[in-house]
């Protein structure tokens, strides 16, 4: 038998809750029967500092189908790290993060289940489509992801939410990383393992209304960009390198021409050289300082340099 954790942050959610537990009692057996041996149910709630009566709710709350455990963090961390709570908490052998709002509809667990029999360590669901978003979401997301897809190293796979099937393989190594600043998406695209994708419609929250404002939008923008890529740091190089290639030139054809023709203003072309070099000059520095920030930063994440998958006897030679 195999253990199922749903992952569930809950942060000011007491409206929600119950509806939820009764939809996943509702859809767990399907779920349990594409296990085909059977599995169990643990439902992981983990309350980010909901300063309303989640808790009492969920302390209340009976499953017909498996065991319900409720986690509390100390105050709101934020869905990422309240996310990362979970997974270290939880005991399944497969985990599935999942909002409590239902936007993220349990039967889709079906068929992630049926991609991880057939091999899959990491199954995304991925949005089919935006359009119950607001134009503006629909928008920043759209510029966040080719900004993304240019930027990182690992390019994250297109409108892939939190919702996803884990194996335990794939758990255990993102509960090693051990960097700050986490951004979810990344780091599952930066583990590798075989992943496959399972496409839904995301429907309208259940109940209550969504915790996402514009700046934690922005602030989880900028993490992911700089959890996942040097290279903002690093462009300064190359910027400065060109500008001061030009000023270096200009300053040349300066100097030249106030030789052959004379001054037209006194004092320009000194002035002039002296500022176009300077700041090529602190361009190029910056770049410099650039290209070992951004190796300290990599070395300060201390992500581990490989992940095993598995090693293997093929032959005892005898
Ligand atoms: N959430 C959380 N901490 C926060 C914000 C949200 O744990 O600081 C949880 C929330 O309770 C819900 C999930 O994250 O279960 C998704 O939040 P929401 O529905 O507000 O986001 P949206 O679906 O609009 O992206
Ligand atoms: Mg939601």
């Amino acid at each position: 038998m195999k253990l199922i954790s749903l992952v569930v942050p809950i942060y000011n959610e007491q409206q929600t809750v119950r509806g939820f537990v009764e939809r996943i009692d509702e859809v767990w057996p399907d779920i349990a029967a594409a296990m085909e041996e059977g599995a169990e149910l643990e439902i992981l709630f983990v309350n980010d500092g909901s300063k309303d009566l989640s808790c009492e709710v969920i302390r209340n709350l009976k499953s017909r189908q498996g065991a319900i455990r409720l986690v509390s963090l100390s105050r709101n961390f934020g869905k990422e790290a309240a996310l990362s709570a979970g997974m270290h908490h939880c005991k399944g052998d497969i985990v599935v993060p999942i909002d409590v709002d239902l936007q993220d509809p349990p039967e889709v667990i079906v068929e992630m289940v049926q991609r991880w029999k057939e091999g899959a360590k990491v199954v995304n669901g991925r949005r089919a489509d935006r359009s119950d978003d607001g134009w503006f979401k629909r928008l920043s997301a759209r510029a966040f992801y080719s900004l993304f897809e240019r930027l990182a190293d690992h390019p994250v796979h297109r409108d892939v939410g939190d919702f996803r099937l884990m194996d335990r393989d794939a758990v255990n190594v993102i509960n090693q990383l051990s960097e700050q600043s986490r951004f979810n998406k990344g780091l599952f695209s930066w583990i590798g393992f075989k992943v496959d994708t399972v496409e839904y419609k995301r429907p309208e929250r259940s109940a209550g209304e969504t915790k996402w404002r514009l700046r934690k939008l922005w602030s989880l923008a900028v993490d992911g960009i700089t959890s996942t890529t040097t290279l903002p740091l690093r462009v300064w190089t190359y910027l400065g390198a060109t500008i001061a290639l030009g000023a270096f030139l200009y300053a040349a054809f300066v100097i030249g021409y106030t030789l052959l023709q004379g001054r037209d203003v006194p004092g320009f072309a000194s002035i002039m050289v002296a500022v176009l070099f300077l700041g090529g000059l602190q361009l190029l520095s910056l770049g410099l300082i650039g290209e070992y920030l951004g190796r300290v930063s990599v070395q300060v994440r201390g992500r581990p340099l490989f992940i095993v998958e598995s090693v293997e006897e093929i032959d005892d030679g005898t």
